[in-house]
């Protein structure tokens, strides 16, 4: 089999050693005769799994133990719900930044529960930066201040992550989990996606801040309610149990690729390899703001919709796969998630110096 470069934002590539190893274990796992796929979340043998999922994740992250940790369902988009739901416990307001398309699906889904403040949004210039903050604009008053960490479509990311004094801060952090080191103590809630960084699609991690569970809205359906899967450690009902398992081996994969730190100098350099061929390429241009680029996604265009299309077909043929911009952006954008090793980067940079050439 030829691996190809698989660009896509997510579900994403994931790292070869953890897909070797997910089928050498397939059929059985250890000697219990049988897969992982058919035990018993109940079993001792997936309890431990399980644990070395959790502890896995704790250790990268170095979560603190008045944080909880757990493996849910429904996406991201599962968290936006049950984000107002449990949060909304005061005064049911939010304070928000509003960054793209995952900030405005957050804004919708909490504004059925309650009230939500932008203090800011960089709407104006297509969301193509990360919008400074007037601190006197946040609300005293408010339950949660929500951000988007990563935007996955837009291509901007946090230098610097606001400062909400006593108000929890939550982060939708689904295509940068694992990237970087990480402050967790700076949040209330980070929530992600598992099928970028962690695994295939199936599988949400919350980490929730002990207090803040336990004041869901007297609506909140029970399988919506964070202290319920807290008391039950993700097993209220039958966890994805595949998916945590290979989340788990994706986590030993980057412990064993020296943690986030070493992560991240990976990921810094990968990202440089592309930024400095647009920076100084004729014919593609990066899209995001300089100071605020993402190192995960990265949305780049010609100016032509035609020379766009060609191009993406062009280099699906040398292997280089999903670098179609989201459908409602359009243009490119490479994600280069953990697993995307550097030549696969290198390689885009090559075929786009020649598409450059023979378009000149
Ligand atoms: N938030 C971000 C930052 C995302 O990138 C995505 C998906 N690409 C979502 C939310 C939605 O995720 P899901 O499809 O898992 O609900």
């Amino acid at each position: 089999m030829t691996r190809v470069y698989n660009f896509s934002a997510g579900p994403a590539i994931l790292p070869e050693p953890v897909l070797k190893k997910a089928a050498s274990e397939l059929p059985e796992y250890g000697s219990t005769g049988m897969s992982v796929m058919e035990m018993s979340h109940r079993s001792k043998v997936y309890q431990e799994i399980f644990d070395r999922a959790e502890t896995g994740l704790r250790g990268l992250l170095n979560i603190p133990s008045n944080y909880h940790v757990l493996f849910l369902q429904g996406g991201a988009h599962l968290q936006f719900d049950m984000v107002p739901l449990n949060l909304f416990a005061k005064n049911k307001k939010c304070d928000m930044i509003h960054t793209g398309t995952w900030t405005k699906r957050a804004k919708d889904a909490a504004e059925k529960f309650g009230t939500v403040n932008l203090v800011a949004s960089s709407e104006d210039k297509n969301f193509s930066y990360i919008p400074k903050t007037d601190p006197s604009k946040f609300s005293a008053d408010a339950d949660y201040f929500y951000i988007c960490s990563n935007n996955t479509i837009e291509g901007t990311r946090y230098a610097e992550f606001p400062d909400t004094g006593n108000v929890p801060l939550i982060a939708d952090m689904s295509s940068e989990i694992l990237s970087t080191p990480l402050d967790v103590n700076r949040f209330g809630l980070i929530f992600a996606g598992a099928q970028k960084n962690v695994g295939p699609a199936g599988v949400t991690i919350a980490i929730i801040r002990d207090e803040l569970a336990g004041h869901a809205l007297s609506v909140t359906p029970t399988m919506l309610d964070y202290r319920v899967h807290i008391k039950e450690r993700s097993m209220y009902n039958t966890p994805p149990t595949y998916g945590i398992y290979m989340a788990m081996l994706v986590f030993d994969w980057i412990k064993e690729q020296g943690g986030l730190a070493a992560m991240e100098e990976k990921n810094k350099k990968k990202a440089a390899i592309l930024y400095n061929f647009l920076d100084s390429s004729s014919l593609f241009k990066g899209t995001a703001a300089r100071e605020d680029r993402s190192i995960m996604n990265i949305p780049f265009l010609t100016g032509s919709d035609e020379l766009d299309s060609e191009f993406i077909k062009s280099a699906e043929k040398q292997g280089l796969l999903n670098l179609a911009g989201h459908r409602s952006v359009g243009g490119m954008r490479a994600s280069i998630y953990n697993a995307m090793p550097s030549e696969g980067v290198s390689r885009l940079v090559d075929f786009m110096k020649k598409f450059e050439t023979e378009h000149k």
